[in-house]
């Protein structure tokens, strides 16, 4: 296999540097790949579970556009959703139909959910549930889980971010993962002043292991915010419909008050939802939260179609099947090389890491290696399996996992 190389990548990102910060900025930025050299900046086109980049190079996406893409780029189901709904309107001076009947899909869906209140990105949403929490219980601390991930606003960001300052987080508690007695401790030392405790379903970091619950931490967490009314908050972001279509909630047997979507919920049209139980549509209604683009009907169509797609295919049950073919075919040709690949979380969107070396040097060269090859991985986050992932993609992700492998073995 040749590899790839990257040059008109790589001049357009000159370019962009001298007039966008960065010239790639936020969750895209090359900084978080490593090393960048191996990696495509710009992209021209994607279907399926392919893109191009602006050099010709194809690729296998194992980022699946980090989450919303969950179906398949270009799904002709889902463009056509939009496509019928964009030739009624999009953005005009109320609401379409269509946003009752997906609130009135998702309240039918989610076990929990009596309301959905739609957005446009996971942050919007997640914030808002803290805005309703407060309102619902006239409290004002949040317990967060320590390197749990909700999005860019000031409170979610961590103290040494640039731009926030110490004010943005008085009120937020980090706690560890799996940590019951930590939260315990927490509502001693609060008593009456914990408005939620927000969590993923389970605890997907960057650059770590990614861990599930421990037996009955869900539901221990749920009986001590009953027990203490605080707002129990799962941020389904990321896990959303990827673990189970009625949430991840379902999964783990637990009851959340809200739950908050976005990425997959879209297949790559730009919306998200909050839902929540019956008790909290009063605080929701009394929240004042909005946005310019929040009523477009285009997105509110496409994840609809996506909702009714995904049920209709098991798609969540495929995802999980096809993340342990490649992960067990991952595992395997890595041993005939003497190299432990560790999976963990959900195989849907798995985390993997060679264990061999502590440093993460070989993993991260492992990943470039790929990259380079056509199967796109990034080495610090977890990767996204989507339906659109053939027996053939993964085959030849394993041809291209093998050779990398031989890459990475002759400098070990
Ligand atoms: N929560 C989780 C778990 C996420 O993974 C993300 C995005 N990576 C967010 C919230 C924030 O979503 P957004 O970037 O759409 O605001």
């Amino acid at each position: 296999m040749t590899t790839y190389t990257y040059t008109k990548s790589q001049a357009l990102f000159q370019r962009a540097a001298k007039v966008i910060p960065c010239g790639i900025y936020g969750h895209f930025s090359p900084v978080c790949l490593c090393p960048p050299t191996d990696y495509p900046f710009y992209i021209s086109r994607a279907k399926g579970a392919r893109f191009w980049d602006i050099d010709g190079n194809e690729f296998i996406d194992y980022m699946c556009a980090y989450g919303p893409m969950i179906l398949g780029y270009q799904n002709e189901i889902i463009d056509n959703a939009a496509k019928n709904q964009s030739e009624l309107s999009d953005c005009v001076t109320g609401p379409a139909p269509v946003m009752v009947e997906l609130a009135e899909y998702l309240v039918d869906l989610i076990p929990i959910a009596d309301w959905a209140y739609f957005a446009k990105n996971g942050g919007d949403v997640t914030s808002l549930s803290l805005m309703v929490a407060r309102d619902a219980t006239h409290k004002k601390k949040i317990v967060l889980i320590k390197g749990g991930y909700h999005g860019v606003a000031p409170w979610a960001q961590t103290s040494l971010h640039h731009g926030t300052i110490e004010e943005d987080h008085e009120h937020i508690i980090r706690i560890p993962w799996n940590d019951i007695q930590a939260f315990e401790v927490a509502i001693e030392r609060y008593p009456n002043d914990i408005a939620a405790f927000m969590a993923t379903p389970y605890h997907h970091p960057v650059y770590a292991d990614n861990e599930m619950p421990n037996e009955n931490y869900w539901q221990t967490i749920e009986a001590l915010c009953q027990k203490h009314n605080i707002m129990l908050i799962v941020d389904d972001v990321r896990c959303g419909f990827r673990l189970d279509i009625k949430g991840s909630h379902e999964y783990f047997k637990f009851q959340p008050d809200m739950i908050c979507f976005s990425k997959a919920i879209g297949n790559g049209y730009p919306i998200s939802a909050l839902v929540g139980t019956e008790s909290l549509k009063k605080s929701v209604a009394n929240v004042f939260y909005t946005g310019t683009y929040w009523f477009s009907a285009v997105a509110m169509a496409a994840s609809l179609a996506v909702l009714q797609e995904m049920k209709k295919i098991d798609a969540t049950s495929m995802m999980i099947e096809k993340g342990r073919q490649l992960t067990r075919g991952l595992v395997d040709i890595a041993k005939t090389y003497g190299f432990d690949l560790k999976v963990s979380g959900s195989l849907s969107m798995p985390y993997i890491r060679i264990t061999n070396d502590d440093t993460q040097m070989l993993h991260q060269a492992w990943c470039a290696e790929c990259t380079k090859r056509g199967a796109y991985f990034t080495p610090h986050h977890n990767w996204f399996i989507s339906t659109a992932h053939t027996d053939m993609d993964i085959q030849q992700t394993l041809d291209i996992a093998n050779e990398a492998f031989q890459a990475v073995n002759a400098n070990y």
